[in-house]
């Protein structure tokens, strides 16, 4: 049987994800309560606010349980806001913004500056054969350290990585959902199947 595969559903950029899921042949579940989180093997945490995603999380009693399965190893994609949600810690966060520490990075929000609000570049990742990945950044994070578990997939001009795995644990800066390309949720199911 394939995996049961949730996207957590709270806010942003959820339909796209659902979409590439469907053109793969899966059908997402929509996390938003800890009920439908028991019914998942694997997560994608989307892309949009990262600081009104952790909000939603507290008020619908679903940060911990969420954290315990992260912490039991299930395996999750995190794009953008999704990134900054795994992340060990958050640079330019808000002061009450949460995250659940299931990779061991460091991030920082909105990393690249007004002129580079969104733009989209070619990258080559690890583990994608191929022509480079078209990737869009949208008020993107970057990672600023890399702990010591953590393999960088991606980098942009000025070595910074912008996709890690650890584990079951994908994140990208980018918004592989917006491509066409559905290659990087691809990578991230080799992991959910491994
Ligand atoms: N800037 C957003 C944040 O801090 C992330 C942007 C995105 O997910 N496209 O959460």
């Amino acid at each position: 049987m394939s995996p049961v595969i949730g996207i957590l559903a709270l806010q942003g950029a959820v339909d796209l994800h659902a979409r590439a899921l469907a053109r793969l042949g899966l059908d997402a579940v929509e996390v938003r309560t800890p009920a439908q989180l028991d019914t998942v093997d694997a997560l994608i945490l989307p892309g949009g606010e990262s600081s009104a995603i952790s909000k939603l999380l507290t008020l619908n009693g679903l940060f911990e349980p969420l954290q315990d399965r992260l912490a039991d190893g299930m395996p999750a994609l995190g794009t953008c806001a999704g990134m900054i949600l795994l992340a060990a810690g958050v640079l330019d966060g808000r002061a009450d913004q949460r995250s659940f520490s299931a990779i061991d990075i460091d991030v920082r929000r909105n990393a690249f500056g007004r002129q580079n609000d969104s733009f989209e570049t070619d990258l080559e990742v690890v583990g994608i054969d191929g022509p480079a990945v078209h990737a869009v950044f949208i008020r993107a994070p970057i990672v600023e350290r890399v702990g010591p578990g953590v393999e960088v997939l991606a980098i942009v001009d000025d070595g910074r990585a912008v996709a890690c795995r650890q584990g079951a644990v994908l994140v990208t800066s980018f918004h592989p959902e917006l491509a066409e390309d559905l290659r990087v949720h691809e990578l991230f199911l080799s992991g959910v199947a491994a």
